[in-house]
């Protein structure tokens, strides 16, 4: 297949590099468009309201030079890059924002954005940190309100069949986007990691329709794909939060290893949860987002458990993915001021250290100017596990 029959090289990289591209189109013929940061946005309820909901994203290659001025420099690099774009206009398409109470970076910043940019519709989503069963009921009273003032701002209540349906699409996407992992098993993968990020970074601007109908061609593209775009190498998962450039994951497999694996908001951790189908639909959403996204930012009572079983328990998708996908290594990546990770980097250690397998850690900033020194430090973690 040349680049030009080519979904991959074709729609997704046209998308990927012209974010936004799409959305602008639809907000042209009139829909909706509500950006999101974080996946503890329940993006449902933003399809069942008919809108858009479109992943924010920053850009490891524009300096973050405006949004400083209206931001602290204590919020970390990534937040701080989306801001920046904004407020130079690359988002101006918006018609909204919602931002969770996820970290600290997500919660101090939400009257920033809303005081310094102009969005019509803006909500802040008060998710709890604590997963017991009250915590339950308080949530979906949260879900609630996000369903009600989004409802009122389009004009049109959002029933409980509209958010029904929602689900159906958004587990659809998720059965896709665990198609595609699938292909990462083989060895060499028949998808890069650069390509399958760029897909699902793709996706997530997407109405979910539209996306559901990229991965599928995607999926057949690589169904008929006569040979790896990829050689035999070291393994790696990346374990972390937004990655949502390519660039490090570029670095890594320009060495000649494989990134097939991933814990990241803008891969596993948002793309694989399951909402349940058949229920009260805010009872599947309050379960999906508090319970099943695997987040340190929110706090398990775990005092029972030994430290062995604690640690299985907060972290075992790392080693269900290490040992699903053979990961010979894991690459722990965190920003600078990424308090909720930055937290648990010890007790993660730890887990690696209980299941064997090797790790580096690296703390960066949000930006290609640390790209000399991550390729010395992976170099020699790909030559120690080689
Ligand atoms: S990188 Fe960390 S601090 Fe920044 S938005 Fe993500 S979870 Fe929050």
């Amino acid at each position: 297949m040349n680049a030009k029959n080519s979904i991959i090289s074709s729609k997704v990289e046209t998308y990927y590099q012209d974010y936004g591209a799409r959305a602008k189109e639809l907000k042209a013929q009139g829909k909706t468009i509500i950006g999101w940061v974080c996946s503890f946005v329940p993006l449902e309820i933003i399809t069942a309201a008919g809108c858009v909901p479109f992943r924010i994203r920053g850009d490891v290659r524009e300096p973050i030079t405006k949004g400083d001025n209206l931001l602290e420099p204590i919020v970390c690099p990534f937040i701080r890059s989306c801001f920046d774009l904004s407020v130079k206009g690359r988002y101006d398409f918006l018609d909204g924002i919602a931002i969770p109470h996820a970290c600290d970076s997500m919660t101090r910043s939400y009257s920033t954005w809303t005081y310094s940019l102009d969005f019509p519709y803006s909500h802040f989503i008060n998710i709890p940190s604590v997963v017991k069963e009250s915590s339950f009921e308080f949530f979906k009273g949260v879900l609630n309100t996000f369903r009600q003032t989004l409802g009122e701002f389009v004009g049109k209540p959002i029933t409980d069949g509209a958010i029904a349906e929602a689900i159906k699409l958004h587990n659809e996407n998720r059965d896709k986007a665990k198609a595609l992992y699938e292909f990462k098993k083989a060895d060499p993968p028949v998808i890069s990691g650069v390509e399958l990020s760029k897909v699902l970074t793709v996706g997530s601007s997407l109405p979910v329709t539209e996306a559901n109908l990229l991965f599928d061609e995607v999926i057949e593209e690589l169904k008929n794909r006569k040979e790896s775009p990829r050689k035999k190498g070291p393994r790696i998962m990346i374990d972390g939060a937004c990655l949502d450039n390519m660039e490090l994951i570029k670095l890594i497999e320009d060495m000649g290893a494989n990134v097939v694996a991933d814990t990241l908001c803008n891969g596993t951790r948002d793309a694989l949860p399951h909402a349940d189908a058949g229920g009260d639909p805010l009872d599947a959403l309050a379960h999906r987002y508090l319970d099943k996204v695997n987040c340190p930012k929110t706090y398990r009572d775990n005092k029972e458990l030994d430290l062995q079983k604690d640690l299985e328990a907060r972290f075992g998708d790392i080693g269900f993915f290490a040992r699903e996908f053979k990961v010979d290594g894991s690459i722990l990546y965190v920003y600078k001021y990424c308090d909720p990770f930055g937290f648990e980097v010890p007790a993660r250690k730890a887990y690696y250290n209980s299941i064997n397998i090797p790790h580096l850690y690296l703390e960066d900033e949000y930006t290609t100017g640390t790209i000399g020194q991550l390729k010395t430090r992976i170099q020699a973690f790909l030559e120690m596990i080689a």
